[in-house]
C-alpha cells in the first residue's frame, strides 16, 4: 500500500528535539524550513546552518534553529543539494526503508503501466527514493545511482536484494554518470552488470519491439518517459513523416504503423545503427540519416520539401536558467523550420525535455513559430512524461517533459 500521506511531508514543530534519537543532525535556516513547509524535499547547502556528525551519505535529523524537528534526510557532503528529505520521522533502518519504498514503487506501477515490458520502476524523489533511478527493460534492470546515500554499500546491498527478489530478472546493470559521481565526490566506477550475465535483450512498448544492450546507448538505454507519447503521436500521424532527433527510432517505428514513408534524423551513428536493427526487427523500412538536425532542416526547407507529420524531440537545450534565451531560440528555429515544411492538415509533435523551460514558455515559443510561419495551429494534446515517471506537485523539478501535438490547418 502506498503511504496514506506523503512520507516526506514536513510537520512543523510537532515534535521536540529531545524525543528524537541522538546521531547525525543538521540545523536549517528559516528559508530552508519554509521550503519544507511548502512541501519541497530539498535543502540547499546555503540553508544548512550546521551539520553535526553528518558523514558521506548519512541519514541525518533535521531541525530548525529553535530545535523543532522536521524529520530525516539524506545528507551529501558535497552536492549543492545538501539534504534530501526522506521521512517526517526518525529513520532507524535505512536499508529496510529503502526495500519497502522499492516495493511501493513497484506496486504503484502495477495498474498504471500498460502495453510494455519496459518502464521506469523507481523515479528518485517522485518515488521517495532520492537519488535512485531504476528502469526495467524486459528481463534486465538498469539502475543509476545519483547521490552519496544511494551509493552506500548497505544501500546497494538492500537494493540488489529487493530488486532481485521482486523481479525474476536475468540481470541487473548499473549505468554510471561519471560527471555526477564527480559532483558527489564519489570514487570513480565503471558501468557494469551487478547481477547476472545477460547484457542484451528485446523489449516492447505499445507492440513495437526494440533491441537493448546494457553497454550501449544514452540515459539508461532508452527514453522511456516518451512511451505514452509514442502511441499518442501514432494515433494522429499520417502520410509522409520526418522524425527529427530520432535516437534509436522509437517515434519513427511507432509512426510506421500509420505513415507511408518515414525519414528519421540523428547526429549519433551508434544510435542510428540500433535504429536500423530495430526497423529490421519490426519489418519496417525507414530512411535513417546521420546529420546535424539544424543543418538538415535548413537544407530541406530551402529545397521545398513537404511532410504530413514531423516529430521534434531534441536534447535538453537549457541545462540551467542562464542559457534559457539560447534554448528558446533553438526551439523557435526548429519549430519554425518544421512548420514551414508541413502540409495543410499536417501534424507537428514537438517536445522539450528541459526542466528550465516551463510549459508556458514552450507554448509561447511554438506559438511564435506558428505566427512567423503563417500557420494556424490547433492543439490536439498537451502531454508530459509517462505515468511511470511520476510528478510530485510540490517538487517542480520532477516535471520536465513537454510534448505538444498540434494540427496545422493551413
Ligand atoms: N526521440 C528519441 C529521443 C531523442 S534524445 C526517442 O524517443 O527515443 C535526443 C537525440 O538528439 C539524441 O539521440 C542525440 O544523439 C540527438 N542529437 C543531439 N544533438 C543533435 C543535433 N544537433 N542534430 C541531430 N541530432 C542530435
Amino acid at each position: 500500500m502506498p503511504p496514506r500521506r506523503s512520507p516526506v511531508a514536513a510537520r512543523s514543530g510537532q515534535r521536540e528535539h529531545a524525543t528524537l534519537p541522538s546521531g547525525p543532525r543538521t540545523v536549517v535556516s528559516l528559508r530552508g524550513v519554509n521550503r519544507l513547509k511548502a512541501g519541497h524535499v530539498w535543502i540547499y547547502r546555503s540553508d544548512v546552518i550546521s551539520a553535526t556528525d553528518a558523514g558521506v551519505g548519512a541519514v541525518v535529523s533535521v531541525y530548525d534553529e529553535r530545535g523543532r524537528s522536521f524529520g530525516s534526510a539524506l545528507y551529501s557532503t558535497s552536492s549543492q543539494i545538501a539534504l534530501r528529505m526522506l521521512s517526517d520521522r526518525p529513520v532507524a533502518d535505512l536499508a529496510a526503508l529503502i526495500r519497502e519504498r522499492v516495493r511501493q514503487a513497484i506496486t504503484y506501477r502495477q495498474t498504471l503501466v500498460q502495453d510494455t515490458d519496459a518502464y521506469r520502476v523507481v523515479f528518485s524523489e517522485a518515488d521517495f527514493l532520492p537519488g535512485l533511478i531504476v528502469d526495467r527493460y524486459n528481463d534486465i534492470l538498469s539502475l543509476q545511482i545519483l547521490t552519496q546515500a544511494m551509493d552506500r554499500q548497505d544501500v546497494r546491498d538492500a537494493l540488489l536484494a529487493e530488486l532481485s527478489e521482486s523481479f525474476r530478472s536475468s540481470a541487473i546493470a548499473e549505468r554510471v554518470e561519471p560527471h555526477i559521481r564527480e559532483l558527489e565526490q564519489l570514487p570513480p566506477r565503471v558501468s557494469a552488470l551487478l547481477m547476472g550475465d545477460k547484457a542484451n535483450t528485446i523489449f516492447s512498448m505499445n507492440g513495437v519491439r526494440f533491441h537493448f544492450d546494457v553497454r550501449e546507448g544514452q540515459k539508461t538505454g532508452a527514453f522511456l518517459d516518451q512511451r505514452e507519447n509514442y502511441a499518442a503521436a501514432a494515433s494522429y500521424a499520417h502520410g509522409e513523416a520526418l522524425d527529427v532527433f530520432c535516437y534509436q527510432g522509437s517515434f519513427a517505428l511507432h509512426l510506421a504503423k500509420t505513415c507511408r514513408k518515414i525519414t528519421a534524423v540523428d547526429s549519433s551513428r551508434p544510435a542510428l545503427e540500433v535504429a536500423d536493427k530495430n526497423a529490421l526487427l519490426n519489418q519496417h523500412e525507414i530512411e535513417w540519416i546521420e546529420a546535424n538536425a539544424f543543418d538538415l532542416l535548413k537544407d530541406y526547407s530551402a529545397a521545398g520539401r513537404q511532410y504530413d507529420t514531423i516529430v521534434l524531440d531534441p536534447p535538453a537545450f537549457a541545462k540551467n536558467r542562464q542559457n534559457l534565451d539560447t534554448a528558446l531560440r533553438g526551439y523557435k528555429e526548429l519549430n519554425l523550420r518544421a512548420l514551414k515544411m508541413l502540409r495543410p492538415g499536417g501534424v507537428l509533435v514537438t517536445c522539450s525535455c528541459s526542466y528550465h523551460v516551463s510549459e508556458s514558455e514552450f507554448l509561447h515559443v511554438v506559438a511564435d513559430a506558428g505566427r512567423d510561419a503563417h500557420k494556424t495551429l490547433r492543439v490536439l494534446e498537451r502531454r508530459g512524461q509517462s505515468k511511470d515517471h511520476p510528478v510530485l506537485l510540490n517538487v517542480p523539478e520532477s516535471s520536465y517533459l513537454k510534448c505538444l501535438l498540434l494540427s496545422v490547418t493551413n
